[in-house]
């Protein structure tokens, strides 16, 4: 077997991995295996493209360019992943998708400076004769596209996500027109691009998609940042498609195609989650108008210490936890687990619920909960556990806000509205922990502060949770 077809052999056995790799993540058990499935299709990719490269022809500069590009990446790659906390996860996977991004917009413009800017060029003459040509202008134009959309996108998903610029949506004059617009735009230059390839119309659609990009997340609220992330993710699997498909590589398609398609078909769930239309998400927050900030406080709460809640939970029947984005940046996770095997050991029913977009990335609190050993089974997902909540004692919400709020099923202004939440409100108590009275990451004040029912306990939540794991013992 030549090189070349025994490279095309490892791109479709890393394809397999890859596969096996999303069946493996998809479920908690699984998830580790699936994680090595990944890894070991990667390092197959890898080396069969190393191994290709060398085939083809790669000189000596081609060479040191190769190996600085993989010794550079993988340092970087190494550093990222050693020194990211779990509550930094989404804005780094934004950042990541924003490479993914730049690099189709490279291969794309190499696609042209290769053949649509020599037409009597070899390659550009090879193509025109196979009756291609026009093929290979319109993989050019819409990679490059998708890839400038994906790479700023993500640039605004990462400031966005790392709070470095403000959460709330960007509400443009004419927003959904400019958008609209400039999907006409690109749809008019892509078939002109086709019959008549010229310098001007790359540039042109290269800047337009770069603006694009920026404005649609930036007119997504915080609130719908969750279908956002994965909304990217599915892009950059697109624009990995469409460079494979110029790179004349099938496990770039396989691949992209796998992101894109999973990416959007989490998007989707998502929005079912949160009653939000996939389109008008997608369509950067189309027929979502800014509601108000909602920061005017609407009442008075009540406090309670770390000794009265543990009172509180020692006489208490059923408890159930709710956790949110706070536990997360609290490392609050095993108190919590250790709080939960104490309770349990008194013969308390605790259970978790967890919304399905707690924390800054789907599954992030299943995640924290396995890490800390909770019982897989304990922790239910929002559905499951809602209908229970009225006949439950307590109700602890640590570090949880935007979804726990009754605004976004009482209040159809609120800019939550209609986003199903865990309805903690109809336990018998409920204990809020948090540091202060701000507002969650949507930006919306939460009514549940001010209920009868509701007390609120102040502190860290590591903090508060390992105090009343004292109190208790
Ligand atoms: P929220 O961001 O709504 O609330 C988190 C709460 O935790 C805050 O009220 C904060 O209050 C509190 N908190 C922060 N640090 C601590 C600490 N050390 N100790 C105690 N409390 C703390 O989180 P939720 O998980 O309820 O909601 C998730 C939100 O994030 C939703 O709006 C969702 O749309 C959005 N989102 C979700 C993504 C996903 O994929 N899951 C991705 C991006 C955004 P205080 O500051 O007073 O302590």
């Amino acid at each position: 077997m030549d090189v070349y077809s025994a490279a095309v052999a490892a791109f479709l056995v890393a394809a397999l991995l890859f596969v096996l790799a999303l069946a493996g993540l998809s479920r908690h058990e699984s998830a580790s295996l699936g994680n090595s499935f990944g890894i070991l299709g990667m390092a197959v990719a890898l080396l069969a493209t190393i191994t290709l490269a060398f085939d083809t022809g790669v000189d000596g500069l081609g060479a040191v360019l190769l190996v600085v590009a993989v010794v550079l990446g993988a340092g970087i790659g190494l550093r990222l992943a050693g020194t990211v906390e779990m509550t930094g996860m989404p804005e780094l996977i934004a950042l990541l998708h924003s490479f993914v991004g730049l690099a189709a917009v490279l291969v794309g413009w190499n696609g042209y400076l290769h053949v649509e800017a020599h037409p009597r060029g070899l390659e550009a003459r090879v193509l025109d004769a196979a009756g291609l040509l026009g093929v290979h202008s319109a993989e050019v134009f819409i990679g490059v596209f998708i890839g400038a959309v994906t790479f700023t996108g993500s640039i605004v998903a990462n400031l966005k996500l790392s709070a470095r610029i403000k959460s709330a949506p960007l509400v443009l004059p004419g927003k959904n027109l400019l958008n609209l617009g400039a999907l006409v735009v690109f749809a008019v230059l892509t078939v002109w691009f086709v019959v008549d390839p010229m310098l001007w119309q790359l540039v042109v659609v290269t800047l337009l998609a770069l603006a694009l990009g920026w404005h649609l997340v930036a007119s997504i609220g915080g609130g719908d940042m969750p279908v956002v992330v994965s909304m990217l993710n599915s892009y950059s699997g697109w624009a990995a498609a469409a460079s494979g498909f110029l790179l004349n590589n099938n496990l770039l398609i396989i691949v992209g195609a796998l992101v894109g398609s999973s990416g959007a078909y989490l998007s989707y769930i998502m929005c079912a989650a949160m009653n939000r239309s996939f389109i008008s998400v997608i369509a950067g927050g189309f027929g979502i108008e800014a509601g108000p900030s909602g920061e005017v406080e609407q009442g008075e709460h009540r406090e309670i210490d770390a000794a009265a809640t543990a009172e509180l939970l020692a006489d208490a029947s059923s408890v159930v936890i709710t956790p949110g984005y706070g536990m997360a940046v609290a490392q609050a996770q095993y108190p919590v687990a250790d709080l939960t095997a104490r309770l349990r050991a008194k013969g308390v029913d605790v259970r978790f619920g967890i919304h399905p977009v707690a924390g800054r990335l789907p599954g992030h609190m299943n995640v924290l909960l396995a890490e800390a050993k909770v019982p897989y089974d304990i922790v239910l997902e929002m559905d499951e556990i809602n209908d229970d909540l009225a006949d439950t004692d307590v109700v602890l919400v640590i570090g949880a806000n935007d979804t726990v709020n009754p605004a976004a099923s009482e209040d159809p202004s609120s800019p939550i509205a209609g986003m199903p939440v865990l309805e903690v409100w109809n336990a018998r108590d409920v204990i809020v922990f948090k540091r202060s009275m701000a507002v969650g990451y949507a930006g919306v004040q939460n009514p549940l502060f001010f209920r009868d029912n509701t007390q609120m306990l102040f502190g860290d939540a590591k903090d508060k949770v390992e105090e009343i794991v004292r109190a208790l013992s």
